[in-house]
């Protein structure tokens, strides 16, 4: 142990003696350059076990160090998630890169849930399906909603009335009367007279449309039995004006973009669907029912109310008859003679119009 620790010393003095001689000498100094502080290090370390050699017999040093490997669940987590991410923005990246036609022609194919789905994952794909909402919308009616289309017309906009008849809807006193022979109900709003045509063909056709979407709004109530909300007589509560409001934005928003008009079909397409599978459990409800397959639901096209069933003839009024609404098609009847639907039976946009204008005149 004398003899070791004498070694270790004349050692460091060996070293402390080149490293000064480092400084003045030119050999000892590229030395020290080519070998790096590292290598000094490591001289210090390896200098007790030879110091007793020569320099001429120490062998050349090799580097062995290595990265170290890190390793923890924190930077684990953190590499998965940042995987994660990185999926969802190649996909998304994939997806944009494809052509506008063809993405176009994918939405074609889509119910208007997803396509408004698909425009609100970013700014691009929002212009995309604002710009050829009108497009989109026509194509998905009519490979979808066709005979919902025609059950539930959109009502005019009276800047599209003759310029003529327009002042004989706002009158005043027309507006007056019509208040008092068409109390409004609690679960549609009434329509803008100065937005829209309030002939009667009109004012039934955005009272239906208003109509499908609250009955969308109490599905899940409907299918758990759950009571519907029951409103006092003269009350007004704010969760109805709202939800009556919210109703009437959506069909405004129809009347000039298809794609909310084929939104709003589509909805209707779900109540009906559902109303149709509550009913067909009801065996204590003997009335005629709408048929309809599984097969047929899950096609998410209007199609099977091709076959007959049974009439809608009036308009559900209050709430309290959605218990009891099945498939609500207005503006059809079946004719039997022919074994099909004739559609337009109740909507005369023109003839009533007509009729505004003979009864001002008198
Ligand atoms: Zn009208």
């Amino acid at each position: 142990m004398a003899n070791e620790g004498r070694g270790r010393s004349r050692a460091c003095c060996l070293w402390v003696a080149m490293v000064s001689m480092a400084v003045d000498d030119e050999a000892k100094t590229r030395f020290v350059n080519r070998r790096g502080h590292l290598w000094e290090l490591l001289i210090i370390r390896a200098m007790p076990r030879h110091a007793g050699r020569s320099s001429d017999d120490e062998e050349p040093l090799e580097d062995n160090t290595e990265a170290l490997f890190l390793r923890s669940k924190r930077t684990e987590r953190q590499q998965k998630r940042r995987a994660r991410r990185d999926r969802k923005r190649e996909a998304v990246v994939s997806l944009v890169k494809l052509p506008t036609e063809l993405i176009l022609a994918c939405l074609q194919l889509l119910p208007p849930s997803d396509v408004l789905a698909f425009r609100d994952l970013n700014r691009r794909f929002r212009q995309l399906v604002d710009a050829n909402a009108r497009s989109l919308g026509h194509a998905i009616i009519r490979q979808r909603y066709s005979l919902l289309a025609q059950c539930f017309p959109l009502p005019k906009l009276l800047a599209d009335v003759d310029p003529a008849v327009r002042p004989l809807l706002v009158n005043e006193k027309r507006q007056r009367l019509m208040g008092m022979h068409h109390k409004p109900y609690q679960h549609i709003q009434p329509p803008d007279a100065h937005l829209l045509c309030t002939c009667l063909s009109c004012i039934m056709t955005w009272n239906n449309l208003c109509l499908t979407l609250d009955f969308a709004q109490w599905q899940n109530h409907l299918d758990h039995g759950t009571p519907l909300p029951m409103i006092p007589r003269g009350q007004t509560p704010a969760w109805n004006q709202n939800l009556v409001h919210r109703n009437a934005c959506v069909v405004r928003a129809a009347l000039t973009n298809p794609l909310w008009y084929a939104w709003t079909l589509e909805m209707h397409l779900q109540s009906t669907i559902r109303a149709i599978r509550r009913h067909a459990k009801n065996k204590g409800n003997q009335r005629k029912h709408v048929d309809m397959t599984e097969g047929e639901a899950a096609l998410g096209t209007d199609t099977f109310l091709t076959k007959p069933g049974p009439l809608s003839l009036e308009f559900p009024f209050h709430r309290d008859e959605y218990y009891m609404l099945e498939a609500y098609l207005p503006n059809r009847y079946w004719k039997r003679d022919h074994q099909r639907w004739i559609y337009g039976t109740s909507v005369h946009h023109e003839r009533d119009l007509e009729l505004v204008a003979r009864l001002a005149v008198r």
